[in-house]
């Protein structure tokens, strides 16, 4: 990699034949001349903010997974502050949600002015696990936000029961869960609130962009929470007198998604059976070549549990400390080393600086997260994967776990 600035050979490094002579990057997008065309053809359209592409982009995605309607917006996180905000909830309320996520599914908890309340996670999927939402619950309680971790769904039918006795909403942080499906049915296909993302490293992505699914009537009211609070009933009402009258119902956001990101989102969509196919040749290849070293104990593949589809967003590796030299820091030093980009997903909520202090969680509060956390890495997974790439990483591994078994 610096062997260009290594000029003396005498303090040079014996250079490895075994490592890859490009650096392999984590998750670039799988973008193509079909999404390039496409915003390109909108760019030379009268619309680039939210107009016809958005539209149709929504109508599209909300057919593919089943679902009564479908909101486009600028984030991920924004569908689910929408959807909080929608719901009414706020300053006294408490919501439960998963140390296991990105920042953001704790983040909007927190923009609505609620109490984020934390549950440790499944061992296996580190999926929300319904028992310890249960345990959680009280009064306060008015909602559960469950995360697709990894692309893989939560257990929905025991989420919901518990929603249902205690007349709590159940909402889905699907930013790795599309395409996935839960007994059968789409992740998104029914009537409570379901935030998908379409950041640069999503299943799908639009650069940035997102979308809330869910019950028509709940979107209608979501989409005036997600643009400016202007009512679309102001303009039905006004629509003979002047067409630039609008009234403010409430101080809503500014959320909407652009037409140029539509475009690409377009494309993916069309794409999407294409580029989960590769995805899942990756995976079939990663649990093959990995297998060998799960028997022999000394790493933890992924589950997939029988009854979900799986979106294969993550593909994350648990190292088991007690038959390693190494840990998790190191072993992700040993990667970068062999040219091959890793991450972890995710640092628990509850061990950062903001949640850590405020609602004074310590690190074992969650011992199942943290444990997890503690042992974890993501290997990259994405379409853009050639054989030899795969091939690369996984002799990486077994070289890093062999040189430093007990
Ligand atoms: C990426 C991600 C988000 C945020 O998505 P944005 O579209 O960037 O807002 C939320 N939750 C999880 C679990 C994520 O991985």
């Amino acid at each position: 990699m610096m062997r260009s600035e290594l000029t003396d050979s005498s303090v040079a490094p014996t250079p490895d034949e075994n490592v890859r002579p490009t650096f392999l990057p984590f998750s670039p997008p799988s973008v193509g001349p079909e999404e390039i065309a496409e915003v390109v053809a909108a760019l030379q359209s009268d619309w680039i903010t939210t107009g016809p592409r958005t539209q149709e982009f929504a109508r599209t995605f909300a057919d593919s997974v089943g679902a009564p309607a479908a909101l486009a917006l600028n984030s991920c996180t924004a569908g689910l502050h929408v959807a909080l905000a929608t719901l009414g909830i706020g300053a006294g309320d408490e919501v439960i949600t998963t140390p296991m996520t990105f920042c953001s599914s704790a983040n909007v908890i927190v923009h609505v002015g609620a109490t984020p309340v934390l549950a440790d996670v499944e061992p296996d999927t580190l999926n929300l696990c319904p028992t310890e939402v249960a345990k959680r619950i009280t009064p306060r309680t008015r909602a559960i936000i469950a995360v697709h971790y990894a692309g893989h769904p939560a257990e929905l039918t025991a989420l919901r029961a518990i929603a249902d006795q205690h007349g709590l909403a159940l909402i889905e942080d699907a930013a790795h869960a599309y395409p996935a499906a839960y007994r059968g049915t789409p992740i998104g296909g029914g009537s409570n609130p379901v935030a998908f993302s379409f950041y640069a490293t999503k299943n799908l992505t639009t650069g940035e962009g997102g979308m809330l699914t869910g019950d028509a009537e709940f979107l209608d009211r979501a989409r005036i929470v997600s643009l400016h609070g202007m009512s679309r009933d102001a303009w039905k009402r006004y629509a003979k007198g002047g067409s630039w009258h609008y009234d403010v119902v409430l101080p809503g956001f500014k959320y909407n998604m652009t037409d140029l990101a539509a475009a690409l989102g377009l494309v993916q969509l069309r794409r999407m059976g294409d580029l989960q196919r590769r995805r899942q040749e990756v995976v079939n290849a990663y649990m093959a070549g990995f297998a060998e070293l799960a028997a022999e104990g000394l790493l933890e593949l992924p589950v997939h549990r029988p009854h979900v589809d799986h979106a294969w967003h993550l593909f994350v590796l648990r190292l088991r400390p007690d038959r390693l030299r190494i840990g998790r820091d190191a072993f992700i030093t040993a990667m970068t080393e062999q040219n091959i980009a890793t991450s972890v997903h995710f640092i628990p909520v509850h061990l950062h600086p903001y949640y850590r202090d405020r609602y004074g969680f310590a690190p074992t509060d969650f011992p199942v997260a943290y444990d997890a956390y503690s042992r974890m890495v993501s290997l990259p997974l994405h379409p853009r994967l050639a054989d030899d790439d795969v091939a690369d990483v996984i002799a990486a591994v077994h070289r890093i776990v062999r040189a430093n078994r007990l």
